[in-house]
């Protein structure tokens, strides 16, 4: 148990990073590359703690980046590798030094692709474009559907008759689709379907086609053989190398948040404790998903004797984190550890209400622990103002 492995004396609110479960996902991943010559690439969107990319690096072809800054990342950080960019729309200030840096640029709409593509290609770079086929997935989670309706995300097939005229066309080494979130292979498979339908003729002209990110692929029910199935029947009917780019199943479960409860307290019926980690500021995909992360030793709200509704420190009334339930009454000081917090936290975290960042930890495969970043006032003052 991760409780047991803890330094006594470790701060909290900290997140911890774990090595050996991030070992673990990217050997998962390397299977998958090794059975079908896909490419797999980090999307650093979702996990971007780059003292582990050369832990990440022997297994995985590369990074993918959301724009200027993540594509730096990458390619400072996880050098001799590919390095990719899917940006809705680039800024012409940015663009020449984004070159220095992206080996692939993938653009995503005609219009993108018109006013920079030239450029790119002459600078000897991979150019793609992103398509919407227009097949939802999921439901629920709009706001992580590029699917949806009116989506700004990937150009459609109608987009594509009225607006990739030849030279266009031309420019093209590969097609990129972005469209699942947390979602199994079977998804992907309906996808695909969609994808050939509309972009099957395109298929068949382009090196590469880049599947995106969304695959849970670690997750322990995630059918891996499928994946392998839909990667295999792209490859053999379009000869076209497969790239995928996960995030958050580079580093699932492969963190932790520790956080002390600071007060306890009753509201009616309603068992409250106020930890010294916040959902708003610390853990924000919990509220913006919203979904309510895995607490050790805790169970669903009327499960266990005692319950209580855990928020934060912030003057946020929807600063949230969950109701859940305990074999123990919390009081001042209680230590809790929630699960799967290396994806989308520490690269998405905030100081709303001047609440500190959190440290960064690493329990290393050895089981010892190392600080990799600690943060003070001055990262709260310096995004300010002038002093
Ligand atoms: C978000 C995103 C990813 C990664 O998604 P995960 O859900 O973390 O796997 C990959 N590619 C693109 C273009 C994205 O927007």
């Amino acid at each position: 148990m991760i409780k047991d492995k803890l330094p006594k004396d470790l701060p909290s609110p900290c997140y911890i990073i774990d090595e050996a479960k991030l070992i673990e996902n990217c050997e998962i991943l390397k299977g998958v590359q090794d059975r079908t010559g896909c490419k797999i690439l980090l999307a650093q969107k979702a996990f971007s703690n780059y003292d582990l990319y050369p832990v990440i690096a022997p297994y995985l072809a590369g990074t993918e980046a959301s724009g200027l800054f993540e594509a730096r990342l990458g390619a400072e950080e996880m050098p001799d590798k590919e390095c990719h960019v899917f940006c809705a729309a680039y800024r012409e200030q940015d663009f020449d030094e984004l070159l220095r840096y992206a080996g692939h640029i993938v653009f995503n709409s005609p219009s993108q692709l018109k006013k920079f593509g030239r450029r790119a290609k002459d600078a000897g770079k991979q150019i793609g474009l992103r398509i919407n086929p227009e097949c939802s997935t999921q439901e629920g989670h709009e706001i992580y559907d590029p699917c949806a309706k009116g989506s700004r995300l990937g150009t459609t097939l109608n987009q594509w008759n009225e607006q990739m005229t030849p030279d266009l066309i031309e420019l093209l080494d590969g097609i990129h689709f972005h469209t699942l979130c947390e979602q199994n292979s079977d998804d992907l498979e309906k996808t695909l379907t969609a994808v050939e339908e509309k972009f099957g003729d395109v298929l068949k002209k382009v090196k590469w086609l880049n599947m995106g990110g969304g695959h849970h692929i670690t997750r322990s029910d995630y059918d891996i053989a499928l994946l392998e199935s839909c990667i295999n029947r792209v490859k053999d009917r379009y000869n076209v190398q497969v790239y995928l780019e996960p995030g958050e199943a580079v580093a699932l479960n492969a963190g932790y948040l520790f956080t002390r409860v600071l007060d306890v307290l009753k509201n009616g019926d309603v068992n409250i404790a106020i930890t010294d980690m916040s959902a708003a500021c610390h853990t924000p995909d919990v509220i913006e998903m919203p979904y309510r992360p895995p607490l050790y030793d805790s169970g669903e709200a009327g499960e266990k004797q005692y319950a209580y509704r855990l928020g934060g420190p912030t003057c946020l009334a929807g600063d949230i984190i969950g109701d859940y339930s305990f074999d123990a009454p919390l009081c001042e000081g209680s230590e809790l550890i929630f699960g799967d917090m290396a994806i989308y936290s520490t690269c998405k975290n905030n100081t709303f209400n001047g609440m500190p960042l959190p440290d960064i930890w690493l329990k290393c495969s050895d089981n010892s622990f190392r600080l990799l970043a600690r943060f003070g006032y001055d990262d709260f003052k310096f995004r300010l103002g002038s002093r």
